[in-house]
């Protein structure tokens, strides 16, 4: 390929301080409470569908890496290209868990 004028899109650094609470997944473990600070590659998403709803939503969130837990975060405080470019995580057994690649899977496997 042949680059004829250089781009200079770079995403902007990006963190956010947040709590380990377990909010919006009871995903069975208990929340730590710990202090993190998130970076972009710390951000993952899931999709869930509640009684009644005709579609998935799709949730934003952590997995904790102290104690495995999942807590949703507010998507509005997340950039959108990390939104677009997050992976995506399932529990074993669950509907998403099929659509996940390998590498999802792996991240998965602590939950
Ligand atoms: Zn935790």
């Amino acid at each position: 390929m042949k680059v004829l004028k250089k781009g200079n899109y770079k995403l902007q650094a990006w963190s956010l301080k947040v709590e380990c609470t377990g909010n919006g997944w009871a995903n069975n473990n208990r929340p730590c409470h710990s202090i993190l600070e998130l970076e972009d590659g710390d951000i993952v998403k899931r999709k869930y569908q509640g009684y009644g709803d005709s579609c998935p939503s799709t949730g934003y969130g952590f997995i904790c890496s102290e104690c495995h837990c999942f807590t949703e975060i507010d998507e509005s405080l997340i950039p959108k290209e990390i939104k677009n470019y997050c992976p995506q995580v399932a529990a074993k057994g669950s509907d998403y868990y099929s659509e996940l690649t390998d590498e999802e899977k792996k991240l998965s496997e602590v939950l």
